[in-house]
């Protein structure tokens, strides 16, 4: 079934949204064997439903910053799809941060909460507020500010935002911390809480250590591992890190990081020790590249795009934000012996990069299933708190890397049933979204 004249109308409704876009049209073109096969899905009009968000709340965040003056932001939270769960998708605050990039990470989530197996349905939310610079006083004024609205809409059963760029455990304690006092419930509202309060062992480590175990599933069909692989990453936040970690441990070489306004090269690679300086630089004090690269020898800092690199790599895994590769650094890539690239980020690949990794046998993790370790990893702290347990670090893990196997194996097994076994990017859509389909359809029309 052709589904254009579905997207040409996502485009007409959602005007300037570009991210919404491109991700919406990045899975319904997937989708168009599956409506060949499913008339039912047609009949109901899934398709249609489905670009629709559920709720859409669009609020005022004032605060007052640490001269006395009054602050205006903006919050968002998408509710996009509730069919298999409560909404559950993080939240980022960062300046690039307006509707049409909320919209396109919530719908992004409905199919790769999906894929986790977990009872999850995808909602997104966020600021345009940048935490950049800004004091711990600050920035709880604003969190608390921002949780002033949010909590009306948000609960423990209904929707359960994390963290995402920007928003990691400080600010969800702030935010936690509000929720409780506005609406006197000690309750699993958010993921990614703190290990004395309700947190789950593995939460902070599980976008990057999930990504790895994703990717090895992937070496695995190329028949390898990651044993002295070069390893290009980008980005050097939550995700970043901890992929870097599971890298090491598995005999990878990671050569690069990177944060927004340059990258380190380090052609020794990363070892725990520079990575332990790397985490304090950026996890405690709050410090750019610059700064590690002042302190760390043997390294070199350059300005710009890390895809810009222009040496040899095997694997890349963007783990910074949406769009860093586009196709002329798809092409750079491919130049440089990449034989595989796995997401770490949301959507960080353009079209045209992915044309590129498709045509040119690049083995691509696309990020909806590459990185759901970490909603996975929410889904087992929600869990954890509706039971009052604790698991331990291993039990969790393995959890993890169980559900990483599973991701791998549904996208792959979708990818087969539908004529193009290595095209995981076609497999994890389709697998994501059979099942928000059939729960929508037997929920009826709502
Ligand atoms: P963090 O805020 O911890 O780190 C983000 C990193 O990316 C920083 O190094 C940041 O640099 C860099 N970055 C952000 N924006 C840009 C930009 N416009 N250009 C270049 N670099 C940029 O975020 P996370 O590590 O949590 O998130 C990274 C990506 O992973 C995002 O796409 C997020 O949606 C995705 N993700 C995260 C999950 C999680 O559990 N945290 C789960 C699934 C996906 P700087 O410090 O200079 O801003």
């Amino acid at each position: 079934m052709n589904l254009q004249p579905i997207i040409d109308k996502v485009v007409q409704k959602n005007p300037a949204e570009v991210e919404f876009h491109q991700a919406v049209k990045e899975v319904l073109e997937s989708l168009e064997p599956v409506l060949d096969r499913h008339p039912e899905f047609v009949k109901a009009n899934i398709v249609e439903r489905i670009v629709e968000p559920e709720r859409v709340l669009m609020f005022r965040v004032p605060w007052v910053d640490d001269k006395g003056n009054v602050q205006v932001n903006r919050g968002f939270r998408v509710q996009f799809n509730s069919a298999i769960g409560p909404y559950k998708g993080g939240l980022r605050f960062h300046p690039s941060v307006y509707l049409g990039i909320i919209k396109f990470l919530g719908f992004e989530q409905i199919f790769k909460n999906s894929l986790t197996t977990l009872p999850m349905g995808g909602g997104k939310g966020g600021s345009d507020f940048d935490p950049k610079g800004k004091t711990d006083g600050e920035v709880m004024r604003f969190t608390q500010s921002f949780m002033s609205e949010l909590f009306r809409h948000v609960g423990a059963n209904c929707d359960v935002p994390a963290g995402d760029i920007g928003v990691g455990g400080r600010e969800i304690g702030f935010m936690f911390g509000q929720y409780k006092k506005l609406t006197n419930n000690f309750e699993g509202v958010l993921t990614g809480k703190g290990l004395d309060w309700g947190g789950s062992l593995v939460r902070t480590e599980a976008t990057g250590y999930g990504l790895v175990y994703f990717a090895e599933q992937m070496l695995n069909d190329l028949n390898t591992n990651f044993e002295n692989k070069i390893v290009r990453m980008s980005g050097s936040g939550n995700v970043a890190i901890y992929a870097t970690e599971k890298c090491i441990q598995l005999g990878a070489k990671v050569d690069t990081v990177s944060d927004s306004t340059g990258y380190i090269y380090d052609p020794e690679g990363f070892n725990t020790e520079k990575l332990n300086v790397l985490k304090r630089i950026k996890e405690v004090e709050r410090k750019r590249l610059s700064d590690y690269a002042k302190e760390v020898t043997g390294v070199e800092y350059h300005e710009g795009s890390v895809w810009k690199l222009d040496k040899p790599c095997d694997v890349a895994l963007p783990n910074a934000t949406q769009n860093e590769i586009n196709g002329e650094a798809a092409n750079l890539l491919l130049k440089n012996g990449c034989k595989l690239v796995a997401e770490g980020a949301n959507m960080p690949s353009t079209p045209e990069a992915i044309n590129i990794y498709l045509k040119n046998n690049i083995y691509y993790g696309p990020a909806k299933a590459a990185n759901a370790g970490g909603v996975a990893t929410s889904g087992l702290e929600m869990s954890q708190n509706s039971l009052r347990m604790s698991w331990t670090f291993e039990e969790t893990d393995v959890k993890l890397h169980n559900i990483m196997k599973s991701i791998h194996k549904s996208s792959k097994d979708a990818a087969t049933e539908y004529g193009q076994p290595m095209n995981l990017q076609m497999g994890a859509n389709i697998a994501g979204f059979m099942k928000v389909a059939r729960s929508m359809l037997a929920q009826g029309i709502i």
